[in-house]
């Protein structure tokens, strides 16, 4: 026998020491070389409905001396139950962690609407963030693969780390993931584990542990205040405030295309600083933990390798936690892989890799029992209870489920897939240049080799805000120096050019196409199908396939430009053609000290044709002064002219606007807010409480009742009364409730009086605009009569239709060509009687509905000859996006402009501001508001 070496020798008496210990029932330490901090083990364990829904790893907590840990911060165990922590309490911790730990970094990357910070953590070995700077200076360099050579992307992948990024805290009723960094961070900056080392030493891992803080914490203080204590899961009080952020809930995770919100702004900051290596979004919803990827079908621009990616990753997870035996770990089966619109999908489209988590949330800190029932809870038409291929171990479908249980599976990811990153960090560090070197070397080699945005379309301030929008998103854009000819065409000089041979080329044909969902796939779209900038801001961008555009002298663009008026002339009076300008909104309230008036029908001054819409506005004191500052502005143009055209034209008034939310959804109506206030729209802000209160008539023009997801019952009973009184109001204990509006009781909705007020309203002579599924209010809850809910399977899963004016003298239609499109989601639909027209202002797609074609005969829908065929066929009803049952869309309202007593209904069949997506569709609201007062008389 060889004798043992000093280090064997060592190790073998540790072992002897470590028997006769636990001989003598004094317990080896399994988790050495960490020591628990005490009293960890045992409060984790009690936390821990079941065992097998924890695990080694986060069993316990690190004891450190230096640095205190979340327990000794918050004074409770992170998941522990009935306990959330606060914005501040959070960020307090991460001060302190940052101040203790030469491992962690804080910074504050950004600022909520309601004025909280937006924290970014960073957590590495000490030469990790001492050398920061220089680690976001080789990421930054992989992302450009024009500047950074093959040979010198892998010196850089040698000294370089991948940058592994965590957005909790996102839907604010998702509450256990900033509790759960808290501890992560802690974890990874002071425990000794291998596992953990290796992290620190090959990874820099960020956190943004509240990435919505506004709604934080008003979802901590509604927990407090309603759910505190309450264990009957399926009787709980509704879970969420009434609102999170200052405009949204939901949707906050929804404009990474838009970049509307701030905290969407703020990680995209955070993401042209860092250029992390993956992005990672953390939810809660589904059992135990889905790891997302997607089923198919993946957008066409994506590169190759993120999908295997995607799946490699998610693997990597199962196969960690199902070996640690905790059932329920999941992928694939949830999402399609082709909307990339979520706020981690910042790092997809810009050839990194964006991810997330939705593991069991209960919503409320209490430990509650929970039953999965095959027949509700089901992804791909499978019980998430079943085993399949991509969930080995699943779920049971009874058990206890606490905040704890909910922090173990999360922990246990996240540390899995940071474990993988450090054993894969040179692979994922290539894989990221290679997908932005593949992206550019598309562009070089192959057409589209450009996309052309002329600058002058009607409107430049539009124009210019979608070129700024893709600046912001990394892709550059450069103007001609002078004009340029190419097979598409002539286009002046100042046009704008996307010249596709730079990294960030997939993203840019993603955003500048339109899109074209594959129908025949069996899985169905979870969001909007359809998101292309020029389709939506209704602004051409052509494709050029001619390589000679390549040629083709042109200046960069700067970030952040702005388009501006002019003003031709000196008066006495000034002319606006209306070319279907976005601002006029904006325009008449900046001129609310001026009359305006808008033409009935087109006219002529001088050698300019005005369209019916367009502005005429006499000489009065101060107006051209009013006019430059407008101009400058806004970027719309006047024309003087020496006298008034004689032409028929109407006063546009000033409405006294009400924006009417219920207490059950304020989301959508959120978004119609946000454009308001950008634009600086006065209007007044009620709730079901002021409808029920009355005397509509006296205080308001125009009532605008949002869209919405609730069906007509709740739409008019609002949340159940039985939960009332609901206070949201500001109270020092619950400071940051009661904004942006209050209540002594959310509940009960407008009820049955709130009905009858809207009827009087109406009677008296007011104007009440629905969008979306937001008109249910009045045609199917009978404000208005003859028009019928339509059966049929209709499929418009947010996608860009066609619509034609039926009336195209309304002015509804000011601004629009008689053909133009508009955005649709899943809605239902309504028409007139079968043979009526009546009230039809604008309707989907271009034809005939199917009735009116039996109607007139078998022969009618055929063409009668090969020109007319033209006419008649060749307008597909999809822009953009998918669509499915179109015939029984075809021809049927898109908007409706009806009677009520002595006033109106108008009823969008759409909803014309969705996310601040459709920027198109958004005149169509407006011409409402700039001509209320004159609208024609309603078809009785
Ligand atoms: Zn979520």
């Amino acid at each position: 026998m060889k004798k043992p070496t000093n280090l064997a020798w060592l190790l073998w008496l540790f072992l002897c020491a470590a028997l006769i210990a636990s001989a003598a029932g004094q317990g080896v330490n399994p988790y050495a070389p960490d020591t628990p901090e005490k009293g960890s083990v045992e409060a984790i364990a009690k936390l821990t409905t079941e065992a097998r829904f924890g695990n080694p790893w986060v069993a316990y907590v690190p004891a450190s001396d230096m640095v205190p840990s979340p327990t000794k911060y918050l004074g409770h165990i992170v998941g522990a139950e009935g306990e959330l922590s606060s914005t501040a309490q959070i960020y307090g911790y991460f001060h302190k962690l940052a101040e203790t730990s030469a491992r962690v970094r804080v910074q504050v990357i950004g600022r909520s609407e309601e004025g909280r910070d937006i924290l970014l953590v960073a957590i590495a070995d000490e030469e990790g963030i001492r050398d920061l700077a220089r680690l976001k200076a080789a990421t930054a360099a992989l992302a450009d693969p024009r500047k950074t050579s093959p040979d010198a992307a892998e010196t850089l992948i040698g000294s370089g780390r991948p940058i592994y990024y965590f957005n909790a805290g996102l839907h604010s009723t998702e509450t256990g993931s900033p509790e759960m960094v808290m501890e992560l961070a802690y974890r990874l900056a002071v425990s000794d584990q291998p596992m953990i080392r290796k992290i620190r030493s090959e990874v820099i891992v960020l956190i943004n542990p509240v990435s919505e803080p506004d709604g934080r914490d008003k979802a901590v203080e509604w927990f407090y205040r309603y759910l505190k204590g309450k264990t009957d899961f399926d009787r709980l009080p509704p879970v969420s405030p009434p609102y999170w952020g200052r405009y949204v809930f939901h949707d906050n995770n929804r404009d990474t295309h838009q970049v509307a919100l701030e905290l969407s702004r703020a990680v995209n900051r955070m993401f042209f600083d860092f250029h992390p290596t993956v992005v990672h979004d953390l939810h809660e919803s589904i059992p135990l933990l889905q790891t997302w990827n997607g089923t198919g079908p993946f957008n066409n621009n994506l590169d190759p390798i993120l999908i295997n990616e995607f799946f490699e990753m998610a693997f990597a997870e199962i196969g960690a936690l199902t070996s640690m035996g905790m059932p329920g770990v999941w992928t694939w089966g949830f999402g399609e892989g082709w909307g990339h619109h979520y706020l981690d999908s910042i790092a997809v489209n810009h050839n990194s890799m964006g991810r997330g988590y939705e593991t069991f949330g209960n919503a409320t800190a209490e430990t509650v029992e929970r039953v999965l029932r095959p027949n509700e809870e089901r992804y791909v038409d499978r019980p998430v209870t079943s085993r399949e291929w991509y969930r080995p171990m699943p779920p049971g479908r009874k058990f206890r489920w606490s905040l704890r249980d909910n922090t173990n599976y999360m922990e246990s990811g996240c540390l899995a897939i940071l474990a993988y990153a450090s054993k894969n960090a040179k692979e994922m560090l290539r894989d990221f240049y290679r997908k932005g070197y593949n992206s550019w070397q598309k562009g070089v080699k192959g057409s589209p080799f450009a996309f052309a945005i002329p600058e002058d379309q009607g409107d430049r301030r539009r124009v210019a805000q979608m070129v700024n929008l893709l600046m912001m998103q990394g892709i550059e854009v450069a103007r001609a120096d002078a004009s340029f000819k190419v097979e598409e065409g002539e286009f002046p000089a100042g046009t704008y050019v996307v010249r596709l041979d730079q990294p960030y080329r997939n993203y840019a044909v993603d955003l500048l196409l339109p899109q074209e969902f594959p129908t025949d796939s069996p899985y169905a779209p979870y969001d909007d199908v359809s998101w292309a900038f020029p389709v939506h801001y209704g602004v051409e961008a052509k494709r050029i396939d001619d390589a000679k555009v390549k040629d083709v002298p042109v200046t960069p663009v700067q970030a952040g430009f702005e388009a501006r008026g002019r003003i031709s002339g000196a008066g006495p009076v000034f002319l606006l053609k209306d070319t279907g300008q976005e601002a006029l909104l904006a325009l008449r309230n900046r001129l609310a000290a001026f009359r305006v008036e808008i033409a009935e029908k087109p006219f002529k001054s001088g050698a300019t044709d005005y369209p019916a819409g367009s502005w005429i506005l006499a000489d009065e004191k101060g107006l051209a002064e009013a006019l430059k500052r407008a101009a400058d502005e806004l970027a719309v143009d006047f024309e003087s002219s020496a006298a008034v055209p004689d032409v028929p034209r109407h006063e546009s008034r000033l409405p006294r606007l009400a924006v009417w939310h219920t207490w059950a959804d304020t989301e959508s109506v959120g978004w119609v807010r946000y454009v308001l206030d950008r634009e600086k729209i006065p209007y007044s802000y009620i709730r079901d409480d002021d409808i029920r209160a009355g005397r509509l008539r006296e205080r308001y023009d125009i009532i605008l009742f949002g869209h919405n997801y609730l069906s007509l019952q709740d739409q008019i009973q609002g949340i159940d009364r039985k939960f009332g009184p609901m206070p949201f109001t500001k109270t020092k204990e619950f400071p940051s409730q009661g904004v942006p509006d209050a209540s002594e009781d959310i509940t009960g909705g407008i009820g049955w009086a709130g009905m009858a007020n809207l009827e009087k309203y109406l009677d008296g002579g007011g104007l009440l605009i629905t969008l979306g599924n937001g008109s249910a209010l009045a045609l199917d809850g009978g404000l208005v009569r003859d028009v019928y809910r339509k059966s049929g399977a209709v499929f418009t899963p947010g996608a860009e239709l066609k619509v034609k004016f039926a009336r195209p003298d309304h002015p509804l239609a000011y601004g629009y060509p008689e053909v133009t499109s508009a955005f649709r989601t899943g809605l239902p639909v309504y028409d007139t009687g079968v043979a009526s027209r009546r009230g039809v202002v604008l309707q989907w797609g271009t034809k005939l509905r199917t009735e009116d074609r039996d109607q007139a005969g078998p022969e009618s829908g055929k063409p009668k000859d090969a020109k007319e065929q033209g006419k008649k066929e060749d307008i597909k009803m999809l822009v953009s996006g998918a669509v499915k049952g179109d015939d029984d869309l075809e021809g049927r309202p898109a908007i409706l402009d009806l009677p009520a007593g002595r006033g109106r209904v108008l009823a969008f069949n759409f909803n014309p501001i969705h996310r601040d997506l459709n920027r198109s569709d958004y005149r169509l609201l407006w011409n409402a508001l700039l001509n209320w007062n004159a609208l024609p008389p309603a078809e009785r």
